[in-house]
């Protein structure tokens, strides 16, 4: 097969693509390039806050740090009334420098190391996720006054980055977290799930509501009375036309909890879709080869280096500044590793080489928190823009 017939023709519809791709490519051009960077615009942080909660006004967001923990991006969020999720103690700790009321963080890694438990209820943190009896049993050795919140296991089915299977209660084992709770005396006090990163599936909120009250039930036949629901993560970002929006989700979400009594708080944990659109990350080709027919691109920051979601799975769009026939290319990182390859049929300009720049919009999320200095090849600067 000729490269020009490598296009596949499940191509996603584009949508508009955020200002913040002009704005980086407008300041490369002046500041020039020295090394990968992340460009972040703070008015579309604001914009992304504002327009998740008009499409769920009954449900309170709550960031989720590890999704993007720069301390510029915090405070703005912060500013926008945006409350935190935090999985570790270094993400708590962010958080208490920077002021935020330790009663609205919500806990939500399942596994705590006993350390961080100590830590986080000496600074007054109250809500931690739990999914085992190893765990309910920890919470009562170092926070018996904390207030829990069960995570169950829900359908991932549609998620570009599904987390099923690491966490969550399945069937009878919620019964016997319920049981561990009322053996130890803990306040056992509301629900949680998460239905995969990058979710495209609103059945999977809905039937999540849904089994949350399930699980209510059971709660109130051992005597709690829950009052929480927190709907977790997932919401995406649109970043190709046939990704739903926040407020096709948000009319889903919000039918489904005309169902649940008015003395529920309702909170969710936005990630990706709270960030992502405002990042557009800039990396340069170092290197170019033809194997085995095939072209490939060499770029100076790849799976190490925060690019570990450039997959046919997520499909974000690579731009470049060239024009010309477009024909297929291999995108691979600069490091040893064969690891280091991120999509194999990106259609880009034939006369891409050496110096080039791509410019990746939606990259907000996931990138430079997950980037390492493998092979000594730096990690995205973050550039923060107002
Ligand atoms: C990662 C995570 C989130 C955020 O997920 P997104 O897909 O970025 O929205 C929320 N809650 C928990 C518990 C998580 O682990």
């Amino acid at each position: 097969m000729s490269n020009k017939q490598a296009r596949r023709d499940d191509r996603p519809l584009p949508v508009a693509l955020p200002a913040v791709l002009t704005t980086a490519r407008n300041r490369v051009a002046i500041m020039g390039y020295q090394q990968p960077l992340l460009y972040v615009s703070s008015e579309q942080l604001r914009i992304n806050a504002r327009c998740f909660r008009a499409a769920m006004p009954r449900v309170r967001p709550h960031f989720a740090v590890k999704s993007n923990p720069d301390r510029r991006i915090l405070d703005v969020l912060h500013e926008e009334g945006i409350h935190f999720e935090v999985a570790s103690r270094s993400e708590l700790a962010v958080l208490l420098d920077m002021g935020v009321d330790p009663d609205n963080i919500f806990y939500s890694n399942p596994i705590k190391p006993d350390d961080y438990i100590h830590y986080a209820v000496s600074h007054g943190v109250r809500w931690y996720a739990v999914d085992s009896v190893a765990e309910v049993e920890k919470m009562h050795r170092h926070a018996p006054q904390a207030s829990l919140y069960l995570r169950i296991s829900v359908s991932n089915l549609g998620a570009a980055w599904p987390l099923e299977g690491k966490f969550g209660v399945i069937g009878r084992e919620a019964e016997a977290v319920m049981d561990a709770c009322m053996q130890y005396g803990m306040d056992l006090a509301g629900v949680t799930f998460h239905v995969g990163s990058q979710c495209l599936n609103s059945d999977n909120w809905v039937e999540g509501i849904r089994a949350a009250q399930r699980t209510f039930g059971a709660m109130r036949q051992r005597g709690y009375r829950p009052r929480l629901l927190n709907l977790g993560g997932g919401f995406p970002v649109q970043m190709h036309a046939d990704v739903p929006s926040i407020s096709d989700i948000g009319k889903r979400i919000n039918d489904e909890l005309a169902n649940l009594d008015n003395g529920f708080t309702v909170i969710a944990e936005p990630g990706r879709n709270l960030v992502a659109s405002a990042g557009c990350l800039v990396t340069r080709v170092v290197g170019t080869a033809i194997r085995n027919g095939q072209r490939w691109l060499y770029l100076d920051t790849g799976i190490y280096g925060g690019l570990m979601e450039l997959n046919d799975r997520f499909r974000y769009p690579v731009i470049s500044e060239r024009v010309g026939e477009m024909v297929s290319w291999t995108l691979a990182g600069p490091t040893c590793d064969s690891l280091d390859i991120c999509l194999r049929n990106q259609l880009l300009p034939e006369s891409m080489q050496s110096g080039d720049l791509l410019f990746l919009p939606f990259t907000g999320a996931y990138t430079s928190s997950c980037a390492t200095r493998f092979n000594g090849f730096p990690p995205p600067m973050v550039v923060v823009l107002s």
